[in-house]
């Protein structure tokens, strides 16, 4: 079984670099997804209240019978629950949802700039830390503005950013200012979501060179860049393969290959006008 090795993130608190995401998994089918992901030995699982299926994730994390201390649950705070109190509500009903007495990292889930709640939203997740229901604490989608606004208070310094990025959109700009504010990078949508990304002759070459798939060299330069990564596939044998990354290194001409693929493409939408 692959060894997937852990980042101590900014209180301690140690996370597998490598995890499951079940974005757009329906609810009915997040059980048997987590459990293949589980059996081929994930252990950190990112899901969220918007993704409708913490049910279908927590039937699966019971099931398994793996020691609560050994899974790394990662689940995120919807847009219309920002607000200190409604914050602090969302959390209860994931938390019960998951079948969980505390998750592992709670993250917002935007930052919605305009409706410019962050701040209050974050001191409800500080209080869920503090309480001892969340290990850590993050945001997702942030960009430099709000992490700065954030870290600018006395408080909690997010333990983690998760955000798009893929070779395609590198994200150069905010790993630096991560690793200056002791935030650690987590990436969504790690395979450029399969379509274009995965057929790029560029990466089915080095993908031939190391007798890999290209999903597996794109992982790879995820793990040598420091990021965390939570790929999604419900395929057992794709689960498999997306874990089996440990045995081979790209070198550092491989590495420069895939920095010249960075043109700026973005998936999903632009976190400042998500509001
Ligand atoms: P991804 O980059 O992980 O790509 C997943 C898709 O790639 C699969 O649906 C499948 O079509 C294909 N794929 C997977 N493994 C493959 C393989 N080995 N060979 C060929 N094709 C393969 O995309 P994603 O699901 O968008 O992102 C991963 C996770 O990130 C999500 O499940 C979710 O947990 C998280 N996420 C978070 C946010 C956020 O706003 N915080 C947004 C999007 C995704």
């Amino acid at each position: 079984m692959s060894q997937v090795p852990a980042i101590t993130l900014n209180n301690g608190v140690l996370m597998p670099q490598l995890g499951f995401g079940v974005w757009q998994v329906p609810d009915g089918e997040a059980t048997a997804a987590v459990a293949s992901a589980l059996d081929a030995g994930y252990r950190s699982i990112d899901t969220a209240a918007v993704y409708a299926n913490e049910k279908g994730t927590g039937r699966a994390l019971a099931a398994s019978g793996l020691p609560r201390e050994e899974l790394f649950v990662t689940t995120k705070l919807w847009n219309s629950d920002q607000g200190h109190d409604s914050a602090l509500r969302a959390f209860d009903r994931s938390l019960a949802k998951l079948r969980l007495e505390y998750v592992d990292l709670y993250l917002i889930h935007w930052p919605q700039p305009r409706r410019d709640a962050y701040t209050d939203t974050w001191r409800a997740l500080e209080r869920i830390a503090a309480d001892g229901r969340a290990r850590a604490i993050g945001v997702s989608n942030f960009q430099p503005a709000h992490l700065r606004r954030l870290t600018a208070g006395a408080g909690v310094v997010p333990a983690v950013n998760q955000i798009e990025l893929h070779p395609q959109l590198a994200q150069a700009g905010l790993r630096s200012l991560h690793a200056e504010l002791g935030i650690a990078t987590e990436a969504w949508s790690p395979l450029g979501q399969g379509k274009g990304l995965l057929d790029n002759p560029v990466i089915g070459k080095i993908a031939a060179r190391h007798g890999r798939t290209a999903a597996q060299v794109v992982l790879r330069w995820h793990l040598q860049l420091g990021n965390v990564v939570i790929p999604k596939s419900v395929t057992p044998s794709r689960i498999r393969e997306n874990i089996d990354v440990f045995g081979f290194e790209l070198p550092e001409e491989d590495l420069a290959e895939l920095a010249a693929l960075d043109d700026g493409t973005r998936l999903g939408p632009d976190p400042d006008a998500v509001g």
